[in-house]
């Protein structure tokens, strides 16, 4: 298996934590979005906390995880189901500023620089779940922290990484989120606290080779863990030419007919992979024209 979540909680139901290794679909989205070491760090943290929280939902629920912030990245978006699929890109993916700490660690948080995060989940309910927090440092596992707390009231802890190779490469990625669920005990909390105090850098366990089990022991040691079948994840986009037509129609008939009056092929590429679809003056000829036989019937 490559990349996986695991779930898991303590006996006696008081905690849970999901933890995850996304190595390779971290590395699937530098290749996709060509992204430098920074981008690929801070993409790569929110695409691990997207895939966690979405194996928190169940069926055809859709999360949305957006950051619109005044850093030279300027803004992530990530989505994932419920089923281990993630994709996501950023605003500008070739920053280079805030290159590295000297701790050798990106320097996410400057490149994210303030803003907001915002958090869609699609339950399929009349009208989705919105929840909004300011960045409180930019890291991504600190204001997702400060997210579960202030908006869904849940308390939590999350820790994101990702570790580049000298070349550049995704060396290792991970993460995980801790979290009370009602009921926990003062016993419970100050344990799970002396756990988190071992845990320095999620890349360092990685690093040493530990597993999301392995880390999951870990936030719950003392506590008797149940882990739960691990699930895979992986970054896909579910783009394809149908569904780049409609965004095309969409943009109206005179807005087609005047790429047709050009005469020339255009390209239309998928935001969250960099997929790109070419379309002919013909085809889009053909695309307007199967529209109005639409709007007429
Ligand atoms: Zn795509």
């Amino acid at each position: 298996m490559n990349d996986y979540i695991v779930r898991a909680t303590s006996a006696n139901g008081e905690v849970r934590v999901f933890a995850a290794t996304t190595k390779t679909l971290v590395e699937d989205a530098r290749q996709a979005h060509n992204t430098s070491p920074v981008v690929t760090a801070a993409l790569g943290r929110l695409l691990t906390a997207g895939a966690m929280m979405g194996a928190m939902m169940k069926g055809e629920d859709v999360l949305t995880l957006q950051i619109k912030c005044d850093g030279p990245i300027e803004g992530l978006t990530v989505t994932a189901d419920a089923n281990g699929n993630v994709k996501g890109f950023a605003l500008e993916p070739q920053v280079l500023i805030g290159a590295r700490k000297s701790d050798h660690k990106l320097d996410v948080g400057c490149a994210v620089g303030h803003g907001m995060l915002q958090v869609i989940k699609d339950l399929g309910l009349k009208d989705p779940y919105v929840g909004n927090v300011e960045l409180t440092t930019g890291e991504i596992a600190e204001d997702l922290t400060y997210y579960f707390a202030s908006s869904e009231q849940v308390p939590s802890s999350v820790g994101l990484g990702v570790l580049m190779t000298k070349d550049n490469t995704v060396d290792v990625a991970g993460g995980f989120i801790i979290q009370l669920m009602p009921g926990a005990t003062e016993e419970t909390i100050s344990k799970i606290e002396e756990n988190l105090k071992k845990i320095t850098s999620v890349t360092d366990l990685l690093k040493e080779g530990m597993t999301p089990e392995n880390i999951a022991e870990m936030l719950l040691d003392g506590l008797d863990l149940l882990i739960y079948n691990p699930m895979e994840t992986r970054f896909h986009c579910d783009c394809s030419v149908s569904k780049v037509s409609k965004v095309l129609i969409s943009t109206g008939a005179d807005e087609l007919q005047s790429m047709i009056d050009d005469g020339e092929d255009i390209e239309v590429k998928c935001h969250f992979c960099n997929k790109a679809y070419k379309f002919t003056p013909d085809e889009l000829s053909a695309l307007l024209q199967a529209a109005q036989q639409k709007g007429k019937a």
